[in-house]
């Protein structure tokens, strides 16, 4: 395709990405632009009314990647940076992730132009309402079904399913996923992908024969995926030096209490103000000497710039994208220092556990936990051991191989499929 409403850093990353795989894959030329184009994008304006009484209209998005292997997946971001590229290469993402992990899905995201911090819990409803009401013609239990993402959470999507079922005139939970155990939602969800994460590192640390009570980490973002992961892996034994907000960053070689540190940031809703000891400025947290490094913000963090200067042993992408192709060259080559354990890998967990929740809401018939956390850990322990293999196999990085697996596995069912008409 030659042109496309499809641009931005973030896109053109996935662009990119999907080039080398497809290069790596030999995949016709002509191939490609099916699997790489999104089937369907929307884009809507969402008014509210403002707590002043002014009318305020928001850009909203959903991008809707392949529809080959069932519904569409994927999270719903609210941040000031959403825009159709960056929505688009999410939704990329996704696809090879719910390939990767084996699930009847293909990927989405969407997301509205707006920092929710400066909203009102009573906007923030709003917002979150009207979103879902401007997409219900494109959404659906079998068509495409929204979770969380930065920005958004149970509370979010506790709306979103009401204001859907509110239309429907009878509840649909199986709308959206990583809803409040209350509203339908999943024992398991919240933690999903911060444990998911804990769990790939433990077995990066067997791979490499590092005692988790020997090893240090170091976390950026500390939501729902980074706070997670930075307690699942102190239940471990490991030793949390480092983590990080978008307010401020905190460092301390004898190590940090995560416990107290989450207590000040449920307090407080940010890390800034915690203590003046410890200070450290973000991008230099990242390069500090750690056994683990865990992105868990945004994209493109790890870059060309800083790829050469990483101290880590294992690089854990909890984060959408935060590595970038100019890093990735960087990385390969440090392959023996250290183990990438690739985003579409690491974090799948939470997509992996929001599958599960669907099915529970579909069959009315709702797990334990126990059962939740085993199905979760059998698929990353499947997706870790195959995407190790193709990458000896193959002798090619960890992305490489996750991706050309997902890639693999879209591709086949669009060729078992054929193309209509
Ligand atoms: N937003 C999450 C992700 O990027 C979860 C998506 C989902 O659960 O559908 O993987």
């Amino acid at each position: 395709m030659s042109h496309s409403i499809y641009s931005g850093p973030v896109f053109e990353m996935a662009r990119q990405q999907f080039k080398t795989v497809a290069d790596h894959l030999d995949i016709p030329e002509l191939d490609r632009d099916r699997l790489l184009y999104p089937k369907r994008a929307i884009a809507v304006s969402c008014p509210i009314h403002r707590d002043d009484g002014r009318t305020e209209v928001f850009q909203g998005y959903r991008v809707q990647h392949h529809l080959t292997l069932g519904p569409t997946k994927g999270g719903t971001r609210f941040a000031p940076s959403v825009d159709v590229g960056e929505v688009a290469a999410l939704a990329v993402w996704m696809s090879w992730k719910c390939a990767l992990a084996g699930l009847p899905y293909g990927g989405a995201k969407g997301g509205i132009t707006v920092d929710p911090y400066t909203l009102s819990p009573r906007e923030l409803e709003a917002l979150s309402r009207r979103y879902m009401q401007e997409m219900i013609p494109f959404v659906g239990p079998h068509t495409d079904v929204m979770a969380p993402d930065m920005g958004t959470n149970e509370q979010v999507m506790a709306w979103f399913m009401d204001t859907y079922s509110m239309y429907q005139g009878q509840t649909i939970n199986e709308i959206v996923t990583g809803k409040p155990v209350s509203a339908g939602g999943t024992l398991g969800r919240r933690e999903a992908t911060g444990r998911g994460v804990a769990y790939l590192v433990g077995r990066a640390l067997d791979h490499l024969g590092i005692e988790a009570g020997c090893a240090t980490a170091i976390v950026q973002g500390f939501g729902n995926v980074g706070l997670v992961a930075a307690l699942a892996l102190t239940e471990r034994g490991v030793k949390i030096l480092g983590v990080s907000d978008h307010t401020a960053a905190y460092y301390d070689p004898a190590g940090l209490n995560v416990a107290e540190l989450q207590r000040y940031a449920a307090r407080r809703g940010h890390l800034a103000g915690f203590s003046t000891q410890g200070l450290i400025d973000a991008a230099d947290l990242l390069v500090q000497r750690c056994d683990i490094l865990v992105p868990a913000a945004i994209e493109q963090v790890i870059t060309g710039d800083n790829a050469s200067k990483l101290k880590c042993r294992i690089l854990a992408e909890g984060a959408n994208g935060p590595t970038t192709p100019e890093a990735d060259l960087i990385l390969q080559q440090r392959a023996a220092e250290i183990f990438v354990l690739p985003d579409i890998l690491c974090n799948a967990g939470g997509v992996i556990v929001s599958y599960f929740e669907w099915v529970q809401d579909l069959q009315r018939l709702f797990w334990e936990e126990a059962e939740v956390f085993d199905r979760l850990y059998r698929i990353l322990e499947r997706s870790f051991q195959q995407v190790i293999a193709r990458a000896k196999r193959d002798r090619i990085s960890h992305r490489m191989a996750a991706m050309a697996i997902g890639v693999n596995v879209v591709q086949s069912a669009k060729q078992t499929r054929g193309l209509f008409p």
